[in-house]
């Protein structure tokens, strides 16, 4: 990798660290310069708009991430951007230089994703405007925005957008590197998939506007594009008319057939707005199951039986009612007791895979009979739930080959209790999960901690791997974009 020029050049950059002025890049070093080294030289200073973070106190957030396992990946700069100039300008300045750049939404992926040893972190999250289009029904969101304040701004307006993620204090340029999906994507596909058109800086410094018509190879390879061929830094996502309530049914089975029947069922008819799916410990041991619909409604309330009265299930279902912004967010008194516990910052070696709608039962029940809630920890949760994958388009988002895909996941939490099992318990656990998914089929939903090789992503990416490594070589040439997802071979 070209680091730039002679070594103990130095590159200087026009910004500001809390603590010493940082004014440029040691290419022999390798380290940023503070303004007492500036002796030597000075070249290609970018003006920034934003700040540059070099202190390491400021520094020392981004080595770590939602999923406390990988630590110590410190960067040696984080850039608070002041304008999408700014990431432009730092990317043309690190490409030639081999300095490894990674955007930083929310930081909740669990496996140093979005972290860079010894590089540039860019925190999206000054880059947060909104600005809703009624009449397009449509938003243009700047990707450092969280989905909470995406949804406040569109219901200003009665509108929404068609397809949350459970927890919406995540950013959207995350979770459109991953996919975002969410219990509405079984109608509208992923949050990638109401996608009309982005700005993306790439590799090279260049800022992209792209869309199904418009640098349509940038479009496909930054959606779902785990960080590899650029910066998201707007996205123009497609809206829906926002209804006043929601009616949540939650129905329990003893057997995972009888769950996974009703869940087919529901997702095929297309009854609910929303589905998802929970497994969770028995009273009297092993697991039980439990589907998770809700439909949207105005004035007149949803007919009960109507819905659900075919569904079998054990007991009586449980039935609530929120209001539509209280639905998408509910998820937030539990994340707030989680944090007043200390549990939310325990390790979180979350495996997250998608199976076939062929291979689910024999592979969820497999692995659950050998699952205790040991192997999961106390405040873990196992979540599976069908996508019909006709509606999942992202070329990047890699599902089997099926009619439905299925999310399962094994949300572990390593806590430090002397009968949960340990955080690398857990990770060579998903290890051997991934491989046993692999043998049906299964392809890796990227968002938690599993331990893969090179032949592992090849195998995710199928016939696409060629058109992800052609997009890689082409819109991040230098190979320094986000190396914390470990898929393409460095330097
Ligand atoms: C409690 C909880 C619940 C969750 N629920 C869901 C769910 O229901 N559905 C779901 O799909 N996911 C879910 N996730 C996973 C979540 O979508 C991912 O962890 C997502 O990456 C988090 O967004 P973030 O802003 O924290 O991204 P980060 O962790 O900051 O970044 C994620 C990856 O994307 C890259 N990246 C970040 N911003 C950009 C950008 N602007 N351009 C290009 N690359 C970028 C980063 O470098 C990194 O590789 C959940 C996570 C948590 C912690």
């Amino acid at each position: 990798m070209d680091h730039g020029g002679a070594h103990g050049r130095r590159v200087f950059l026009r910004a500001v660290g809390i603590g010493a002025a940082v004014v440029g890049f040691d290419a022999g070093s390798r380290a940023w310069a503070t303004e007492s080294d500036t002796a030597e030289a000075a070249d290609g200073l970018p003006r920034l708009d934003g700040t540059l973070l070099t202190d390491p106190a400021a520094l020392a957030p981004y080595a770590e991430d939602f999923g406390h396992l990988v630590t110590g990946r410190t960067p040696r700069a984080v850039l608070l951007p002041g304008s999408v100039a700014d990431i432009a300008a730092m990317i043309r300045f690190c490409g030639p230089r081999g300095i490894e750049v990674a955007p930083r939404g929310q930081g909740h992926q669990g496996y140093g994703q979005a972290q860079v040893e010894a590089g540039l972190v860019i925190d999206m999250g000054p880059l947060n405007a909104i600005t809703v289009d009624p009449g397009g029904r449509t938003v243009s969101v700047q990707a450092g925005a969280v989905w909470s304040a995406v949804l406040t701004a569109c219901l200003a307006h009665g509108l929404t957008p068609p397809v949350f993620t459970d927890y919406i204090e995540l950013s959207v340029g995350g979770t459109l590197s991953l996919g975002g999906l969410g219990g509405a994507a079984h109608h509208h596909g992923a949050q990638v998939d109401t996608v009309v058109e982005l700005d993306v800086v790439t590799g090279t410094g260049d800022v992209v506007t792209c869309s199904p018509t418009r640098h349509a190879d940038l479009f496909h390879a930054a959606r779902a594009g785990l960080g590899q061929v650029g910066v998201i830094t707007r996205a123009v996502l497609t809206l829906v008319p926002a209804h006043a309530g929601v009616r949540k049914y939650t129905l329990t089975y003893t057997t995972l057939s009888a769950f996974v029947a009703a869940q087919r069922r529901t997702v095929r008819d297309g009854r609910f707005d929303w589905l998802e799916g929970a497994v969770a410990a028995a009273a009297g041991g092993g697991w039980q199951f439990q589907l998770e619909g809700a439909v949207y409604f105005d004035a007149t309330a949803p007919d009960d039986q109507a819905l659900i009265g075919d569904l079998g299930g054990e007991g009586s279902p449980r039935i609530e009612e929120f209001d539509y912004q209280g639905f998408v967010d509910d998820l937030a008194p539990a994340i707030a007791y989680l944090k007043s516990t200390g549990e939310w910052y325990d390790p979180h070696p979350w495996f997250e895979m998608f199976l076939s709608d062929e291979a689910v039962e024999s592979s969820v029940g497999a692995t659950l009979a050998t699952l205790t809630p040991a192997d999961i920890g106390a405040s873990g949760l196992i979540l599976l739930y069908p996508v019909p994958t006709a509606r999942l388009r992202a070329p990047m988002l890699r599902v089997p080959d099926s009619e439905l895909a299925f999310l399962f996941a094994v949300l572990r939490t390593a806590a430090p209790d002397a009968d949960a099992r340990s955080a690398a318990e857990m990770l060579a656990a998903n290890r051997a999960l991934l491989l046993k998914g692999q043998a049906v089929g299964g392809t890796v939903y990227p968002g938690g901690a599993i331990p893969m090789t090179g032949d592992d992503w090849r195998l995710q990416y199928g016939d696409q791997w060629s058109v992800f490594q052609a997009a890689k070589r082409r819109f991040d040439p230098h190979g320094i974009l986000t190396p914390g997802q470990e898929i393409f071979p460095r330097g």
